[in-house]
């Protein structure tokens, strides 16, 4: 675990523009930012015209198709992204505050994200120097390659749960391939990437290869997702939006990936340690105060065991220390917004109504450190049933359900009752039944006695609705790149196909 900050250090009330075409410019209007942890008045932050999304499109296709950054070497690139990921770590404790002050999350994990984000340029940057293509024996007298290309100009557009992490996971594959790009992050948490930005512009990236442009989804994205200059949009976010890309892509049928939502079960069997199983389940769903994609937010559990897991999870619970993310002790930081915090109370209110019980939590912790804060204490249900609404949608909160299970099929069943397949876990001691269960889970992401651990090398993505696609590992280069064959014929002879 990265060392904790004392007190904020960063100035935040400064200037916050857009980054186009190698320059910082403000935009046609300005947006109010407001500290999650206070809810006080935070920054404010330029927000891009329509002029200003197309003069940002318009410069990547043009450092694209004309700019230096696409004809480097891979090596050229790679030490680029090296040096970049230095900087990241010369400047974590400063991008980690801004992020805490931003998004709200505890400083441990905004210090965990700045080194997770610089080594996903780290790993891209040597990945894109090892071979990538084919060659194939085909018939004489042809020799044949299959090679990597990237795709050109990449909209990249991001949520606001790990801004700056989702940025890094956005270019570093999409640089390292030799795209270029239009990243728009989103309108509440743009403040570490805008410095992203920054710390490109001194390292002298060329004009054009990113534009960060600012504002709301659809004002800034849309456009981003339906431009015929773009030929590749990248999407995390929810489901809902995901649609909408995926539609506005249609225009010129550009490739799309989408990293949507998530309703991730973890299924614990009674053979599994229980207080080890109960310290996963906290893991799982709290960490980010549950704002993350592949949260744990189903635990299913055998019914053996069920009333005691419960029991443990509450008393957890009631321990976690809540608080605004800058503080080095909190624990759980606030929501992200007045909007994230009025959703998650409303299906808190949803879970009551449909007969859930609540059996922690469910209400917004008091205390002079919070007052004005957008915080919710941890919150259990129990007594669910499959089909109520806060077992089947992504609630992005620090609120778990807790459904029971008789047999292992029953367990398979729950697990898989979702239109999400993004993530999973099973806890157990029998590793024949870790195996089959974790097999017939269907989600990209499963972990057998564990939860989030994620690695840049390994792909990332989701089945159903939860996305098209992977993100990471050697996968997520390749979603960068497009696929060529060259044959070269080494003896040209007439074909006579058709008569001389
Ligand atoms: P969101 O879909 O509301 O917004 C995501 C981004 O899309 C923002 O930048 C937003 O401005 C933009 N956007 C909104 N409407 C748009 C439109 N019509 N056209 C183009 N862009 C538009 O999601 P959110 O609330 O910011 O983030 C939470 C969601 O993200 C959750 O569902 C979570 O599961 C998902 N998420 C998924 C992953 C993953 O890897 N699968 C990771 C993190 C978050």
């Amino acid at each position: 675990m990265a060392p904790t900050l004392a007190a904020p250090t960063v100035k935040v009330d400064r200037k916050w523009q857009l980054w186009i075409n190698g320059k910082f410019e403000d935009g046609v209007s300005e947006r109010q930012l407001f500290n999650p942890g206070n809810g006080k008045p935070l920054a404010k932050v330029a927000e891009a015209g329509p002029d200003q999304v197309e003069k940002a499109v318009k410069a990547a296709r043009n450092a694209f198709d004309h700019g230096p950054w696409p004809r480097l070497t891979a090596l050229e690139r790679a030490q680029f992204l090296f040096k970049l990921a230095d900087k990241i770590d010369e400047n974590a404790s400063e991008l980690a505050e801004i992020e805490t002050l931003n998004m709200g999350k505890p400083l441990r994990e905004t210090q965990y994200d700045m080194a997770d984000a610089a080594n996903c340029f780290r790993y891209y940057a040597g990945l894109v120097t090892k071979p990538l293509g084919q060659t194939v024996d085909v018939p004489a007298p042809s020799v044949t390659s299959i090679v990597r290309e990237p795709i050109g100009v990449c909209g990249q557009i991001i949520p606001w749960n790990y801004p700056l992490l989702m940025a890094a996971w956005k270019l570093a594959p999409a640089l390292a391939a030799g795209n270029t790009c239009i990243l728009k992050p989103s309108e509440y948490t743009p403040l570490s990437v805008i410095r992203l930005a920054e710390i490109l512009a001194e390292l002298e990236l060329p004009e054009g290869v990113v534009n960060v442009v600012l504002g709301d989804g659809p004002k800034v994205g849309q456009p981003i997702a339906e431009s015929i200059l773009v030929d590749k949009i990248a999407f995390t976010g929810s489901v809902k939006t995901g649609k909408l890309i995926a539609a506005a892509a249609l225009t010129n049928l550009k490739k799309v990936t989408l990293e949507l939502g998530g309703k991730s079960p973890m299924v614990v069997f009674d053979d599994f340690n229980l207080d080890t199983a109960v310290d996963y389940a906290l893991f799982a769903i709290y960490c980010n105060a549950g704002q993350v994609c592949s949260a744990g937010s189903r635990m299913i559990v055998h019914k053996s065991i069920h009333d005691q897991f419960i029991k443990k999870m509450i008393e957890r619970s009631k321990k976690i220390k809540v608080g605004p993310g800058i503080e080095p002790d909190t624990e759980m930081g606030p929501l992200v917004s007045a909007q994230q915090l009025k959703r998650v109370l409303e299906y808190i209110e949803i879970g009551k109504s449909e007969g859930a019980k609540l059996e922690v939590g469910g209400d917004q912790p008091q205390g002079e450190s919070l007052s004005g804060g957008f915080y919710v204490n941890p919150t259990i249900f129990s007594n669910v049933k499959p089909e109520m609404r806060i077992v089947q949608e992504e609630i992005f909160g620090q609120v778990v359900v807790v459904q029971k299970f008789d047999n292992e099929k029953e367990a398979i069943e729950l697990a898989n009752g979702t239109q999400f397949g993004l993530a999973g876990a099973v806890f157990t001691s029998d590793v024949s039944r870790a195996h089959r269960v974790v097999k017939a889970i269907k989600a990209g992401i499963t972990w057998v006695n564990g939860y989030h651990n994620t690695y840049n090398e390994c792909p990332w993505g989701g089945y159903k609705q939860s996305g098209w696609g992977r993100e990471l590992g050697t996968y997520g280069l390749d979603a960068y790149t497009e696929l060529k064959q060259i044959n070269i014929n080494l003896d040209p002879q007439p074909v006579n196909w058709f008569q001389p």
